[in-house]
Parts: C-alpha cells; sequence; structure tokens
C-alpha cells in the first residue's frame, strides 16, 4: 500500500530514541521529509543521519527542549508549515500524590498536554487552509486503563486527550485528523529505566523482572518500537482521512475490555 505522503514535511518531537523515533522511522520510509527533536544534540544528529542515509529523506535535527517555548520555536522556525505533527515528550516521574506540589503538578500538564496543544495550536489553521493535515499524540495506555503510580501522567494525557476529542471532530472537515496512540509496554529505554526501581527493591536481577513482565502480556512479550511506528504511519497517510479523534491502543491485547 502507499501511504501517500512522500514529500510531506513532518516535525517528530522528541524522537532521538524509542518510540519517536520509530514514528520518525516510519514516516521516512514513507518518503516524508522530517524534521526532528531531542535535547541531547549528539544522541539526535546520529539519528537524523541514519535516517537520512537510510530512506534518503531531509532530515533536520534541532535539539532543545520541546516543553519549553524556545525549544518549540526553533522546530517551527525550521518546519511552520509541517503536513504531519507527532507530539511527544518524556514522561513524568512515578510516585504518591500525596508528595507532589503544584509545581510537579505543572510541569507534568506542560510537558504531556499543553505542549501538545500549543503545537496543533500553531500548525492546525495551515493544515486545514491547505486541505491536510495528520496530527498523532503519542500518550500512553495509562489513558484508558489508569496506573496508580503514575497519576500525573494520568492526568496530563487525560486531559490532552479531552481537549483533542472536541477540536479533532471540527478539523475533519478540512481533512486534517487529530488521533492519539497509546503505547502500552514497548521495548524502549523508558520501558528500561522503570524496571531498575523495582530490580532494586526486590532484590532481583533486572532482566528477570523484564522477561517476567513480559510473560504477563497476552501475547508473551513487549512491544517492538516498529510496530508503533506502523501504526503511527498509518494514521499519518492519505488513506486515514476518516479517522478523527480516535484513541488507539496497542498493548498487545493487555486491556481486558470488550471495547
Ligand atoms: P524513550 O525511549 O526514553 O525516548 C524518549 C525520547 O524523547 C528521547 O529521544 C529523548 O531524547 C526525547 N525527549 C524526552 N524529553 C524530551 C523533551 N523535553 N524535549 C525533547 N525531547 C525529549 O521513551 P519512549 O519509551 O519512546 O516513550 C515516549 C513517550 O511514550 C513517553 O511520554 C512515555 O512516557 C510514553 N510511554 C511509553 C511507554 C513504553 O512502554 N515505552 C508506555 C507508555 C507510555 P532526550 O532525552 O535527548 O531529550
Amino acid at each position: 500500500m502507499d501511504f501517500g505522503i512522500k514529500g510531506r514535511r513532518a516535525i517528530v518531537c522528541a524522537s532521538s530514541k524509542g518510540l519517536g523515533k520509530a514514528c520518525a522511522a516510519a514516516l521516512a520510509e514513507e518518503g516524508a521529509d522530517l524534521v526532528l527533536t531531542a535535547r541531547t544534540a549528539e544522541t539526535l544528529e546520529a539519528t537524523a543521519e541514519e535516517i537520512r542515509s537510510k530512506y534518503g529523506v531531509n532530515v533536520a535535527a534541532i535539539a532543545g527542549d520541546i516543553t519549553s517555548e524556545e525549544g518549540r520555536t526553533a522546530v517551527l522556525k525550521e518546519c511552520p508549515d509541517p503536513d504531519i505533527l507527532i507530539n511527544n515528550a518524556g514522561g513524568p516521574p512515578p510516585g504518591d500524590f500525596r508528595d507532589w506540589s503544584l509545581d510537579d503538578w505543572s510541569k507534568a500538564l506542560n510537558a504531556n498536554m499543553l505542549t501538545a496543544i500549543e503545537l496543533i495550536r500553531q500548525t492546525v489553521d495551515g493544515m486545514q487552509d491547505r486541505k491536510f493535515g495528520r496530527i498523532v499524540n503519542i500518550t500512553s495506555a495509562a489513558v484508558k486503563a489508569p496506573i496508580d503510580i503514575l497519576g500525573l501522567s494520568n492526568g496530563a494525557r487525560a486531559g490532552l486527550t479531552g481537549f483533542v476529542a472536541g477540536i479533532s471532530r471540527k478539523t475533519v472537515a478540512n481533512n486534517v485528523t487529530i488521533n492519539g496512540l497509546l503505547p502500552g509496554p514497548f521495548d524502549t529505554d523508558r520501558l528500561a529505566a522503570t524496571m531498575a526501581p523495582a530490580a532494586k527493591a526486590t532484590g532481583r536481577p533486572v532482566e528477570e523482572i523484564y522477561a517476567e513482565r513480559a510473560a504477563q502480556n497476552p501475547a508473551g512479550r513487549f512491544g517492538r518500537p516498529e510496530e508503533f511506528g506502523a501504526a503511527c504511519a498509518f494514521l499519518c497517510s492519505d488513506k486515514a482521512g476518516f479517522i478523527t479523534g480516535q484513541n488507539i491502543l496497542l498493548d498487545g491485547g493487555s486491556f481486558p475490555g470488550t471495547l
């Protein structure tokens, strides 16, 4: 299937590693030109070069913090009129809500709700004028099945999801879709990092906890980032213009509900 996005311009936030990188690679495989972002310039440039040489598309690497005004401005200066926007940022830390100050909440809301809303605000009308736009927000399975220790993530991502539920039903009239992709456990650095505290607390090797958790998933394994990237590329394709306001769970079947 030709996804029909060759030569389209895509901003992929937080994309030097993990799920963002997988989305970038899948879009590049379909011929989209990319603007990638991450805070660490060296890793970002290495990823940009890897994608450039593998897929032959144009890739700009803009190092900076996408949750800051400065970071967003630099990205939009490089690409003021994207056709595709993939919103992503690091997730907030786990913990007990009793320990979180308003400042902790403010940081989580900024990173996982308001940054995406601000990037949508600055790009969506141009997409509507040009009659093509695809926006994908990388959120979390926690939007559908909240995880108690991830209260900051549950709250911030649910806020973004609620906001998008409203506007995505308007923008679709101009062929601009906005959807959420909800990762369950995917094999990335972030996932590995979440296992370190459990290993420390129980005195068991990380590898043992990793294998145990992978086996607990109905698929018997964690998700592969490229599986996430492929779903993202499809949502960004010209074939997906009738899908908007949806929140698509990629979790190997962990969520036990019928719908
Ligand atoms: P990852 O492997 O740790 O990669 C995170 C990427 O984002 C890196 O490229 C990182 O580069 C960049 N980044 C982080 N904060 C940034 C910022 N403020 N500005 C710009 N770039 C930033 O993480 P991942 O597993 O792909 O997770 C991506 C998102 O999905 C996170 O929000 C995570 O909470 C969520 N999620 C992941 C899973 C999973 O199983 N993997 C499950 C549910 C939800 P720098 O550090 O250099 O900036």
